[in-house]
Formats: structure tokens, sequence, C-alpha cells
């Protein structure tokens, strides 16, 4: 890590917080602080500059209108470009993670241009996906089955520069039989729940990834129990 301090960057809190992801900031905040490693969280709002030298930028779902002002002002700023290419952890759910992508669909369906840091393109969809999801990690990745809950009308199409993050079990995800993308350390993921919430094994990954060494075990008891009841939800 760069500094003494893990800096967890939570992005456009006005635009982007409508599905409940910032619940993802309090988890990774939660498990640095049970390992005894510092951190400071930043709140940065559209008209506010993105940082640049931040550890972890997590992004959440939005309606389809703060969903293009999102990318236009994330755009015009590149302060999230300049920390990617830095290779920061960036971890975006839904709306945030179709705009990281080329393209997206607005409103109408119409495309509008994304952040380009992940090789998909996301179109409209013929109808909403909404419910739980379940899916296998890709396997590289190393952790055990991911849950949660999509609302979203998109589709998306993954070129060869992102991998799918998980092959569906249950529920919609791209619309492809997978589920989110990831290309070195930036994660997009249909997933709400908040998805760190109900997976810690992906929390813990993207810490790993932020501080650059492997992390104690915690006592998970808790989030096992939810994860297991919500997986018997829909497979059992
Ligand atoms: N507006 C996007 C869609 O419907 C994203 C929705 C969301 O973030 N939940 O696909």
């Amino acid at each position: 890590m760069s500094s003494d301090r893990l800096k967890i960057v939570w992005i456009y809190p006005d635009l982007l917080s409508t599905y409940g992801d910032q619940g993802n900031t309090i988890v990774l905040e939660r498990r640095a602080k049970l390992r005894g490693i510092p951190y400071e969280t930043v709140h940065v709002r559209s008209d506010q500059p993105v940082p640049t030298d931040g550890h972890v930028y997590l992004l959440g779902g939005g309606e389809d209108r703060p969903q293009i002002l999102a990318a236009q002002r994330l755009r015009a700023d590149g302060g999230l470009h300049r920390a990617a290419e830095r290779g920061a952890v960036v971890f975006a759910v839904c709306a945030g993670y179709q705009l990281l992508g080329t393209q997206f669909g607005g409103e109408e369906g119409q495309p509008v241009q994304g952040l380009g840091l992940l090789d998909i393109t996301s179109g409209r969809g013929e109808r909403r996906a909404v419910g739980e999801i379940v899916g296998d990690v890709a396997p590289e990745l190393n952790m055990p089955r991911i849950t949660g809950f999509e609302n979203h009308q998109g589709v998306t199409r993954l070129g060869p520069g992102a991998r799918p993050l998980a092959r569906v079990v249950h529920g919609v995800g791209n619309g492809d039989g997978y589920e989110g993308a990831y290309a070195g350390r930036i994660i997009g993921t249909y997933m709400h729940g908040p998805a760190l919430v109900r997976n810690p094994a992906l929390a813990d990954l993207l810490l790993r990834w932020a501080i650059g060494q492997d992390l104690p075990p915690i006592d998970d008891t808790w989030a096992n129990r939810l994860r297991e009841e919500r997986l018997n939800a829909v497979l059992s």
C-alpha cells in the first residue's frame, strides 16, 4: 500500500446511492478495522473532484438519468481513470458497473458513452431482471459462490479484455449465462445486497488487492448465516 492508511473512496453518493450499495464501504471499513488496518473513507459528490490517491473505489447502482450524469462527470473529471491506471481497486455495482464499460443504454435505450475502464458494452433488455442472483465465481478468483439481488434492465456483453466474474446458477446477470466482469483489479457486478455484506470473500479479495498482502481470517458466523439463508431461499 502506498501510504499508511487504506483509503476507500465512495463515488457520487448524490447520484449512485439508490440501491443501498454504500453498505459495501461499511463492510470494507469493518473488515479492515477488525484486522487493525487503519483506514479512511472519502465520499465524493458529483460536483467534487475524484481523488487519485485512493486504494479502493466503490460505485453503486442508480437510476438511468443519474447514471448518465455520473458517466459524463467521471469522464470529464478523469480522477477515476488516473487511479485505475495506477492500479487502484475498483468495485462497481449495476449502474456503476455499466458505466465503467465503453457504452451503455440510456433511459430510451440510446447509446451513452461510458468510461472505457472495462471492456464491456451494455444495452437495454426486453424486460427488467429483478430477484435473487447466485453465481459460481471464476475459478481463478478462488472463492465460494456469490449471492446478491439484481434489479436492472441492462444486458451486458463482454469484449476480449474482460472476463466474466461468475457463471449464473440462479437469476439473470449479464443476460448471457454469466454475471459481472473483471479485468486486473477492476470488478463490476449486477449484485446488490449489498454484495460485500453477502459475500465476505469478495470483500477480502478487494482488501487483499488493495493492501498487497494476505489477511488473517475473522469471525464470519453472521455473514455465513445470511449467506446460507439467501442461498437456501433460491436453491432448495
Ligand atoms: N439503470 C440501469 C439498468 O436498469 C442500472 C439499474 C441499477 O443500478 N439498479 O440497467
